[in-house]
């Protein structure tokens, strides 16, 4: 293994939410307990032997970073996330995953609360950029935005009426969706008015039967442009649930079907951030839709921050676990 100078090319960092009222109401108790510190989370299953009696095991993890409940989207974000921001001015394409099961936090963590007013990593981003924009070295580069989903293994433009997109690879191995919308944007506030359009449009198809937002994977890519050239690249993926993943043996044909995708693009996924990590020539980024139109990001001048995002609750021990094992296994 190549050891690399300077900063590492991935960070794994993993995130508590708090109990919620719901949780509170059946009884749930908080078995998880995150020292932010040590960046170390330790799992305290409850588990029953054969005879019934009732067991503690415990389960430690330790990572990049770790997050408790009490951490702010502004920590979290000046923490792992603005270093990555400044490298995709300095030439990088870089990537911030949210991994996590459907309720750990994944969207709250990208896009924030509106009615709480809490801002999320979309906004905090944005302030940055428009702030480093000003600054005269990146005077001349422009903003642009895309974003869209990955729904069934089918690309949607989330900015243009949910219309079905390709990848295509050229002659040169460059992956492009073609057709995608990308909107130039000259300010924060019309930034988070395209990215409020594009969270709507996910939002209401989430409402109808046969669609679900936490089936598939939004990706928000916000491009530093230098004339028609791409400078640096910023990309937001809030992941399907990955508890998704797990729906292969379900009797629904349709939802064993997206399960399966998603297991496919989850564990993809996890191959070519270990590919990264490894500095493996190799990355397997054909492996599902969501590495094929992330390639640019696994290669090269590349860096990604991936956040495991989990509930505390006792009756969420087994997708807790799931994420941090998945968390652990990236790097
Ligand atoms: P996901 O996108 O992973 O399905 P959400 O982000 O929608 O989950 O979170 C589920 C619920 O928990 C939401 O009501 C959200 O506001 C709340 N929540 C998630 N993370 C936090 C947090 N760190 N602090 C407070 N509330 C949170
Ligand atoms: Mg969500």
């Amino acid at each position: 293994m190549l050891i690399e100078q300077g900063e590492p090319k991935i960070i794994v960092a993993v995130r508590k939410r708090p109990l919620n009222k719901k949780e509170m109401n059946k009884g749930d108790v908080d078995i998880v307990d995150v020292q932010n510190q040590q960046s170390q989370v330790i799992v305290k299953e409850q588990r029953m032997k054969v005879d019934l009696t009732k067991y503690i095991e415990e389960h430690q993890f330790n990572f990049d970073a770790a997050f408790d409940e009490n951490t702010t989207n502004e920590q979290l974000y000046l923490q792992i996330v603005r270093p990555i921001v400044e490298a995709a001015f300095n030439k990088a394409k870089v990537t911030c995953f949210a991994y996590g099961q459907t309720g750990s936090g994944k969207t709250y963590t990208m896009l924030g609360d509106y009615q709480e007013r809490v801002p999320g990593l979309y906004l905090l981003a944005a302030y940055d950029i428009f702030c480093l924009l000003n600054n005269e070295c990146y005077g001349h580069l422009q903003i642009s935005i895309s974003f869209y989903e990955i729904y069934c293994g089918k690309l949607f433009d989330l900015l243009n009426e949910r219309t079905l997109l390709h990848a295509r690879e050229d002659a040169k191995g460059n992956v492009n969706v073609v057709g995608l919308q990308e909107r130039k944007v000259q300010s924060v506030e019309q930034l988070m008015k395209v990215i409020e359009q594009g969270s709507a449009s996910r939002i209401t198809a989430s409402n109808s039967s046969n669609n679900d937002s936490s089936r598939s994977h939004a990706i928000l890519q916000i491009t530093l442009k230098d004339g028609n050239k791409c400078h640096g690249k910023l990309s937001f993926i809030d992941l399907a649930g990955s508890e998704r993943g797990a729906d292969v043996s379900d009797t629904n044909k349709q939802t064993r079907f997206d399960g399966a995708e998603i297991n496919k693009s989850l564990l993809a996924l996890k191959e070519c951030i270990r590919a990264l990590d490894l500095n493996k020539n190799h990355t397997p980024f054909r492996g599902s839709k969501l590495t094929l139109v992330l390639k640019d990001s696994f290669v090269g001048n590349c860096k990604t921050v991936m956040i495991g995002n989990f509930s505390p609750s006792n009756s969420s021990s087994e997708h807790t676990l799931n994420t941090l094992r998945y968390a652990d296994r990236v790097k």
